[in-house]
């Protein structure tokens, strides 16, 4: 099988890291990919075509050019530009979602209408907004805190969990007026803010049969102890017993069957990998977001323990067969600690040497996943703002953390931030077991 790779980060990277070992896969290709993806055994990076991973089209002649067998599709444009329609027209094998089931990801509107309307539980919503007046007077009526979504895509940037009237007219500003997201900022909704612990369940589905992943909790902030501001994801972590038995069959009853169900419905079937990201509130299970994707860098932590043939999975979901595949998974616990560059959320500073890659590489059952690097000469360089996904299993939670830190202690360049408290919470979760029992 020869496996076409769109995307260039740590999900990427370990998505193709995992291909690069499953029989049966005689030659991946990365676009662009990163300096990390460029190492692996039967890999090689391409230039990204066209126009941008926006560019369907040019993506699609990609792949029948390279006559690849199959696409898989990291990052969200391409599958919200359309390009499971643009492969699908040409009879070439890529595993996505349509661009109007992507829409689940691509317009939040979209999403929280499609909740409301099949039942599905997930945060009320106060008003969906296309002027930054009306969105302004409609603060008057809401609850504090309150959540101000932009519509559209806005890489992880575009949600604000607002305290007071003062911060929430300051975000507006930014989405509506300022134009921070460009066209993403064109409608925001208001909606009510939910409490608890917040999880990331992601599925593949081939449209029939659906398997789930392990679950993985995500870290946003990008300090310790969940404080300063939103990143891309500064780590996750995955483990045995994190949600007990009966909030995940919660989860698949009230969430993810009546989703694919309801998107059937609607005459848009869905397929692909769907991520919900989940709210474990007092009154159950509730849907913050969908992404038509993986996530970033949960997928790290769902890689780490994966113990059956990616390639034969995601080839049996382009082609209706998952019923046929069973999905194993390594007991105990996965950890993933992002290393990111000096000033990211900002604008991160780069081109900084990395250096002890090879020694953290050698710790047992830790895994270095490149994100944001690039070759220059004969040296790893620092290219954006989430560098490395530093990655280890083990036992539990306790084991594979101490590895992950470990190899990540053997890792230096300018600059260096990373968070020490990744997967601190621990499992079983204490907030997660009182959740469960409400339930
Ligand atoms: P989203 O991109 O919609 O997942 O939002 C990013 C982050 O904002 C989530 O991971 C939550 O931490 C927070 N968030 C989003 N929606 C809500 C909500 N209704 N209540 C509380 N927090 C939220």
């Amino acid at each position: 099988m020869k496996i076409l790779v769109i995307g260039s980060g740590g999900r990427e990277h370990a998505l193709a890291w995992k291909l690069s070992q499953a029989a049966g896969v005689e030659h991946i290709w990365c676009v662009p990919g990163n300096a990390g993806m460029a190492r692996l055994t039967r890999t090689e990076c391409v230039a990204v075509p066209g126009t941008g991973l926006q560019d369907v089209a040019a993506l699609a002649e990609m792949a029948h050019r390279l006559k690849a067998d199959l696409t898989l599709v990291g990052p969200e444009l391409p599958l919200v530009s359309g390009v499971a329609d643009e492969f699908a027209a040409r009879g070439l094998r890529l595993l996505g979602p349509s661009k109007h089931a992507a829409q689940l990801e691509g317009s939040k509107a979209f999403a929280k209408e499609f909740l409301l309307r099949h039942g599905i539980p997930t945060g009320s919503l106060y008003g969906i907004y296309d002027s930054a007046g009306d969105a302004y007077s409609a603060l008057c009526a809401v609850d504090w805190p309150c959540v101000i979504k932009a519509d559209g895509l806005a890489a992880g940037k575009g949600v604000l969990v607002a305290a007071t009237p003062d911060d929430a007219t300051a975000f507006i500003d930014r989405v509506m007026v300022d134009r921070e997201f460009g066209a993403a900022g064109d409608r925001v909704l208001l909606e009510e803010a939910l409490r608890g612990p917040e999880l990331s369940y992601i599925v593949l589905t081939d449209g029939e049969t659906t398997l789930p992943f392990v679950a993985t909790r995500d870290h946003k902030r990008i300090f310790d102890g969940n404080r300063g501001p939103n990143t891309g994801g500064m780590g996750a972590y995955s483990a045995d017993g994190m949600i007990p038995r009966e909030l995940e069959t919660r989860i698949q009853e009230t969430i993810i069957q009546p989703t694919l169900a309801a998107m059937s419905r609607d005459g848009h079937p869905y397929r692909g990998f769907l991520y919900a990201g989940l709210m474990l509130t007092s009154d159950g299970p509730q849907v913050l977001e969908f992404n038509c994707r993986m996530g970033d860098p949960e997928t790290q932590a769902i890689v780490a323990r994966m113990d059956f043939n990616l390639a034969e999975a995601l080839q049996a979901a382009t082609e209706g067969r998952l019923r046929e595949i069973s999905m194993r998974w390594k007991p105990g616990a996965s950890v993933c600690i992002v290393m990111a560059a000096a000033n990211y959320p900002g604008e991160p500073k780069t081109g900084m040497a990395i250096e002890g890659l090879d020694a953290a590489a050698a710790v047992h059952e830790a895994v270095v996943f490149h994100a944001g690097t690039k070759l220059q000469g004969e040296r790893i360089v620092v290219s954006g703002g989430r560098v490395l996904g530093v990655t280890a299993t083990g036992a539990d939670v306790k084991a594979a953390s101490a590895r992950a830190y470990e190899a990540a202690a053997k890792i230096s360049f300018e600059g260096a931030q990373y968070r020490r408290d990744i997967a601190a919470s621990g499992v079983p979760d204490a907030s997660v077991r009182s959740v469960s029992q409400s339930v």
